[in-house]
């Protein structure tokens, strides 16, 4: 469960986050496709939400999809996410955010592969890949 909520003013994210970040994370912007610096990433690891550095996805769940964003077929822990339905540039998506601080992260689909089914599209600018060493 989530304690408390993040509240910040954008001009506190604007001091955290790049440009590119805030109007992806703040203003649910999304990054062109296959230029995100995490589409390719094959390391071992967790990815954190840029803003609030909460563990979202690992590299145990994430595939190549062909998209050119980075897809996971499931998120570390559901309770962390929260999936809102998106009707805006004349689609219905399912668009995904970090419950702790609203960050926008990218949408899920219903085409991924099995078990879920699912496929989580995620912007690179909204998250922070943390290298496992281990
Ligand atoms: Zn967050």
């Amino acid at each position: 469960m989530v304690d408390e909520k993040m509240n910040k003013t954008n001009e506190e994210w604007k001091s955290q986050l790049t440009e590119a970040q805030f109007r992806i994370t703040r203003e649910a912007g999304t990054e062109p496709a296959f230029t995100g610096k995490y589409n390719d990433n094959k390391e071992n690891g967790i990815y954190h939400c840029i803003c609030c550095n909460e563990p979202l996805f690992s590299s145990e769940d994430k595939y190549d999809s062909g998209s050119g964003w980075p897809s996971f077929w499931q998120p570390l822990n559901n309770n962390k996410l929260q999936e809102i339905k998106d009707s805006s540039h004349g689609m219905v998506r399912v668009e995904v955010r970090c419950l702790v601080c609203d960050a926008h992260l990218g949408h899920v689909f219903e085409d991924g592969p099995q078990p879920t089914g699912l496929r989580y599209c995620i912007n690179s600018a909204s998250l922070d890949f943390n290298k496992n060493n281990a």
